[in-house]
């Protein structure tokens, strides 16, 4: 079994050496427990935070320890009475090749198949769709005719929160970075229209597209894009938190100016909270399944950005952190 451990903690941008390949032997299974081959890995920006020694809703990963990693995989070797030999599961397997689990394992769920690409279910009718769903329905609290601001709208949360806006009955306005994004964000996700942010014109090209002001406005990237939206803000707003990609390679982000930070100097300070989607994990399974059937129905469309072997799974994850993903950043580690 191969896989990627934190060799050493990032200064700034993860480097090739901060990475390690290791070959790892694989024990026998306990009473239990399931040994699961990976198929796909998801790759996220959340995982560059826990390369750090700090404290956060999770803890860090340990010198040595396997990177972290949700993944669908298929079932190889059972001795658990819940699992089969040949189901496909998500799991939080890590960068490796394959991994045991106990049948117990949090948030480990068999894939329904419902006909729909088996990586959908790291994506959008995974967590990443989760994510979408929950900090835009319980904390955006969209209503008809709101102006709902997405930032990175071409990611695999941004993409997501885009499309169920406008099913909420929302104005849609994404940013995202080079026109390329942009076009796809409005004639492939349907988005109103996408503000590029590396265009020089953010706070004005923002204010045009945004003639009413912002009511919601679903944080994902930080830094000058939340600057830019904090002044438009209109009274009763909502921010949900989501993350702030754009400072995760700084080299003290207990230094940074976080989204709380920059939108309490709005002159109408939004009703804002950072959220994390397993604090909805009673309902997972049954927004994976509503997620999955609009994935299905054509509802929810997504882009993905696939690399091939756990080797590709180090420069993919440090390319998706200067933006040069255009969507779901998965690693194909073995053949369906
Ligand atoms: P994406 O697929 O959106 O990929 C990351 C994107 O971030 C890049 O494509 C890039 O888009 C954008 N980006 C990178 N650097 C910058 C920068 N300096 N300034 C502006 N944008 C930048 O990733 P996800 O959809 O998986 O994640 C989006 C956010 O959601 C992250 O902040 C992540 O941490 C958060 N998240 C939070 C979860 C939760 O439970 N709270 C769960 C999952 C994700 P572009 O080229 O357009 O700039």
């Amino acid at each position: 079994n191969r896989a990627v451990v934190l060799a050493k903690r990032p200064n700034g941008e993860p480097q090739n050496d901060d990475f390690r390949i290791e070959e790892q032997p694989l024990v026998p299974l306990a009473e239990g427990e399931i040994l699961v081959r990976t198929v796909w890995l998801s790759l996220d920006p959340y995982m560059r935070p826990r390369m750090n020694d700090m404290k956060s809703y999770a803890a860090p990963t340990p010198i040595g320890g396997t990177m972290t990693g949700e993944v669908v995989g298929e079932v190889m070797e059972s001795r658990s009475t819940k699992y089969s030999v040949g189901d496909r599961i998500t799991a939080y397997g890590g960068w490796q090749e394959y991994f045991i689990k106990p049948d117990d394992a949090p948030m480990m769920y068999k894939i329904q198949d419902m006909g729909i690409p088996l990586q959908a279910y790291l994506g959008a009718a995974g967590m990443t769709g989760r994510t979408a769903y929950f900090g835009l329905t319980e904390i955006g609290k969209p209503q008809q005719g709101d102006t709902l601001v997405v930032s990175a709208a071409s990611g695999a949360v941004g993409g997501i929160v885009g499309q169920l806006g406008k099913m909420y009955g929302c104005k849609v306005i994404g940013i995202a970075g080079g026109s390329e994004k942009c076009q796809f964000v409005v004639d492939e996700l349907g988005f109103d229209a996408c503000v590029d942010y590396k265009a020089g014109n953010l706070e004005k090209d923002l204010q045009q597209a945004c003639p009413n002001g912002i009511d919601i406005y679903f944080e994902n990237v930080g830094g000058d894009v939340t600057r830019a939206v904090a002044k438009l803000l209109n009274s009763g707003a909502r921010v949900p938190i989501c993350g702030y990609v754009s400072n995760y390679n700084d080299t003290d982000l207990s230094k940074v100016q976080t989204p709380q930070d920059i939108l309490a100097t709005s002159p109408n300070p939004p009703t804002a909270r950072f959220f994390v989607q397993t604090e909805w994990q009673d309902q997972h399974q049954q927004t994976t399944q509503k997620l999955a059937q609009w994935v299905k129905d054509g509802q929810l469309v997504y882009r993905e950005s696939i690399v091939e072997g756990i080797e590709q799974s180090i420069p993919a994850f440090q390319g998706m952190l200067k933006g040069k993903n255009f969507g779901k950043q998965l690693v194909s580690i073995s053949p369906e």
